[in-house]
């Protein structure tokens, strides 16, 4: 009998905790907390802050020059818009299916969301249909790499290159990806990234924005730190690293010192991590060949690795003997004791 009509669930042991800490990360929250620094905004005490070491170790891993840590992702993303040019009167093409941050952070800026519909092969937002929604308003394209998959990276640099709009990678849920060999987050002008307790690198909450661009660099970091940006030269103790600038108008949305601390312990461990859950995701989709109900999503064959980070299947609708979707996904939740929802073009969730 199924789980949900009160028999046993296929699913009985626990699953594995996520997120969970290991000594090391224990240990750099110690040195946090006995430091005497919590923020940047405290005064230099000799030592590379950690917020320092992690936007270092964040853009060496993606082989980008610069990155402006922050609070959590929907920060980053306000940022990157901003930096971009993003304002009143203007547009920012945006998926349909996403999480809502994404349109958000851009009606908080004045400017319009522009919904464009998903491709069914990568869940990810239509080159095609992103292209003809391009107008003289466009600012920007906000391209999230979504549901385990990989947008069409050769399409939109492509698109990006013929009409000089911006490309805003949104990486939030593609920690680690790659496309063509390449870091995703590495294609556009920029790429941001949250660290919110669910994705798979994480400090509870957290972001990041990425970019090779100097100016950009210096408008973001102003940004996040109320106009304020790193002094270029030695420090001496008990000096503020950051100096004003105030050529922009910023706020606070700088990461503390124990969540950058988290984020390069963790940091350390996500490839590691991420070739675990692919090497799973594979067995998983070879073994739910044989399953005519479900179907994996495709892969394109650019996306050399997939980070997961709540996996999707297709369910096949006639495979449930009329059942709505709904109920199928309450079922299986049952059964595997995690939460299964239906994706859809207004919600967000996984199945
Ligand atoms: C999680 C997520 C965000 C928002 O990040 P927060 O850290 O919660 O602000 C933005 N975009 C996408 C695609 C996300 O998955």
């Amino acid at each position: 009998m199924l789980a949900c009509l009160g028999g046993e669930p296929v699913k009985k042991s626990p699953w594995p905790q996520w997120p969970s800490a290991d000594s090391s990360m224990i240990q750099a929250l110690i040195e946090v907390a006995n430091s005497g620094r919590w923020a940047i905004s405290g005064c230099f005490n000799g030592k590379k802050s950690f917020e320092r070491k992690f936007s270092e170790a964040f853009s060496a891993y993606h082989g980008a020059r610069y990155c402006v840590p922050t609070t959590n992702g929907s920060s980053a993303l306000s940022i990157a818009l901003e930096a971009l040019g993003v304002g009143p009167g203007n547009e920012v093409l945006v998926p349909a299916l996403t999480w809502v941050a994404c349109a958000s952070s851009v009606a908080n800026l004045g400017a319009r969301p522009v919904f464009i519909d998903i491709s069914p092969d990568t869940l990810c937002m239509d080159p095609q249909k992103t292209s003809e929604a391009i107008s003289r308003q466009t600012a920007a394209i906000l391209l999230v790499h979504a549901y385990c998959r990989v947008a069409d990276l050769d399409a939109f640099t492509h698109i990006a290159d013929k009409t000089g709009v911006p490309l805003l990678e949104d990486c939030s849920q593609a920690h680690g990806a790659l496309w063509r060999g390449r870091r995703v987050g590495t294609f556009g002008k920029i790429a941001a990234f949250s660290m919110q307790q669910s994705k798979v690198l994480t400090s509870g909450e957290g972001g990041a924005a990425i970019t090779d661009d100097d100016m950009l660099y210096d408008l973001m970091q102003q940004l996040r730190a109320d106009g304020r940006r790193y002094v270029k030269g030695r420090m001496q103790s008990g000096e503020m690293e950051l100096e004003e600038v105030g050529h922009v108008m910023g706020s606070n949305r700088c990461l503390s010192e124990f969540q950058a601390a988290v984020l390069l312990t963790r940091l350390a461990n996500l490839d590691v991590e991420n070739d675990i859950r692919e090497g799973n995701a594979l067995l998983l989709e070879r073994m739910l060949t044989s399953v005519e109900a479900v179907e994996p999503l495709h892969r394109p064959w650019q996306m050399d690795r997939a980070t997961h980070y709540q996996p999707c299947l297709r369910l096949n609708r006639d495979a449930f003997g009329g059942r709505s979707i709904e109920a199928v996904c309450r079922a299986l939740s049952c059964e595997l004791g995690i939460y299964t929802v239906l994706l859809k073009n207004h919600a967000f969730g996984t199945v």
